[in-house]
């Protein structure tokens, strides 16, 4: 399998020099030069699959021999340590749990995939990398824990000063070793900025060795298409149209869904949720892409102004605004309407929600509301544990939510981050001191 840029696809790279490079020399986003289908027995059987057998099958399309298939099969072993089990909320309504990995949101998947990955071709080639992250909020923890103790790999995580809440940041600061956290006095887009500007100066990267880890990587996104087919082997009556509700920001989760379907799963629908951040939404809407500053929400997530995997959802339709919206719908909803549907959940279901799996409840509900006469079966991915935002839940519901073991040990440690402002020479004055 050969990838191409999103900005330039006369020119072709390999898994390998995809993964390391992180984003293209012209700007662009990597794509597989085309999407493999699997064979109709593959999802006629899928039941009968363990999540690591759907997640070698998927990978080996994608990666070919470029990792052996035994050390490909330890990397998936490894990296997808934990389950994502579906949970029924109400009849044809169920939620897609992922927030069982190690920093209990989704990104985990992902994030410990292309670590391993990246381990594993920087071990190969013998070389020395020097990972940039920007994060507003859940990335970062995620990509540290997954790097964590990996030999010749140095982590720089920049997140947005005061904008995550005090959960995410203990889980951000508090690795040590090959993990530095850069808290920037700016936005997560002024973040994704500095870490675009650090890959273009040539000055830099003639001296350090970098890559990124943002799900704009080719290995972040591919995982992610594993839960689809896990989430759809547990469906218990697979005779309805099936829709997945995903929660959007950076939109690296949705295509990861779209790059599922587009293998063979059937999907009849998917649910692009947006909080106040509705540049996807409104894009899906009027066919206008305009990207502006984020502003903060409780699903802060999904606070992105200038979501990066557009590109590559454009690239899959060649640009069709009409073939986009046959398969995606989108709505968006505000921090009030958040609350209230973390209490309707709870209220109807006896369900804790946290505020991203909320919002796509809610974009769901009103897709739901507009296709009156259809039934289908409805899969909300539930993004995040909501004891990462227990502040908002526990107001909201009036109950104790309980910290898991795994979550509960970082909140006690010291916190240690390296304070910068959103000027990017003072970012790179701080890398070349090394
Ligand atoms: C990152 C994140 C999202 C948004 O996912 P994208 O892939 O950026 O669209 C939603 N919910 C949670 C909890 C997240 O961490």
């Amino acid at each position: 399998m050969k990838y191409y840029s999103t900005n330039s696809k006369n020119k072709f790279f390999s898994f390998e020099q995809a993964v390391m490079k992180g984003l293209a020399d012209d700007g662009g986003l990597f794509m597989p030069e085309f999407i493999p289908s699997l064979p109709k027995e593959f999802f006629a059987n899928i039941e009968s699959k363990s999540v690591t057998e759907i997640a070698i099958e998927v990978s080996k399309q994608f990666i070919e021999d470029e990792i052996p298939q035994t050390k490909l099969e330890e990397i998936i072993t490894e990296a997808i340590n934990f389950p994502a089990p579906v949970v029924e909320l109400e009849k044809n309504l169920f939620v897609l749990e992922l927030f069982h990995g190690p920093t209990l949101a989704f990104k985990d998947f992902g994030a410990r995939f292309m670590a391993k990955t990246m381990g594993y071709f920087a071990q190969k080639e013998n070389s020395h990398l020097n990972i940039l992250v920007a994060t507003s909020g859940d990335t970062g923890s995620a990509v540290a824990n997954g790097f964590y103790n990996t030999p010749g790999i140095n982590v720089y995580i920049l997140y947005p000063k005061g904008k995550v809440s005090k959960i995410q940041e203990q889980q951000l600061t508090t690795l040590d070793k090959n993990i530095t956290a850069l808290e920037i006095d700016g936005t997560f887009d002024d973040c994704q900025r500095l870490v675009k500007s650090a890959f273009v100066d040539s000055e830099l990267t003639s001296k350090l060795n970098l890559s990124s880890a943002n799900s704009i990587n080719i290995a972040r996104l591919l995982p992610q298409s594993f839960y689809y087919m896990e989430a759809y082997k547990q469906i218990p009556d697979k005779s309805l149209p099936v829709v997945f509700s995903v929660p959007s920001g950076n939109l690296g989760n949705i295509t990861a869904g779209l790059l599922a379907k587009k293998m063979g799963l059937p999907i009849h629908k998917f649910v692009g949720a947006t909080n106040k951040n509705d540049v996807f939404t409104e894009f899906i809407q009027s066919g206008n892409f305009n990207p502006r500053a984020s502003v903060q929400t409780l699903s802060n997530a999904m606070d992105v102004g200038n979501p990066g995997n557009l590109a590559r959802i454009v690239d899959l339709y060649s640009s069709s605004i009409e073939d986009i919206r046959n398969d995606i719908y989108s709505a968006t909803f505000n921090d009030e309407q958040t609350r209230e549907a973390i209490k309707e959940v709870y209220k109807k279901s006896n369900y804790v929600i946290d505020p991203h799996g909320a919002v796509g409840y809610l974009a769901l509900q009103k897709f739901l509301k507009e296709n009156p006469n259809q039934e289908f079966t409805s899969i909300v991915l539930e993004t995040a544990h909501p004891a990462k935002f227990k502040d908002v839940v526990e107001e909201e519901l009036s109950i104790e939510v309980e910290i898991p073991e795994r979550l509960a040990t970082c909140l006690t440690k010291e916190k240690r981050a390296v304070e910068l402002s959103f000027d990017y020479n003072s970012l790179k004055e701080f890398l070349l001191s090394f």
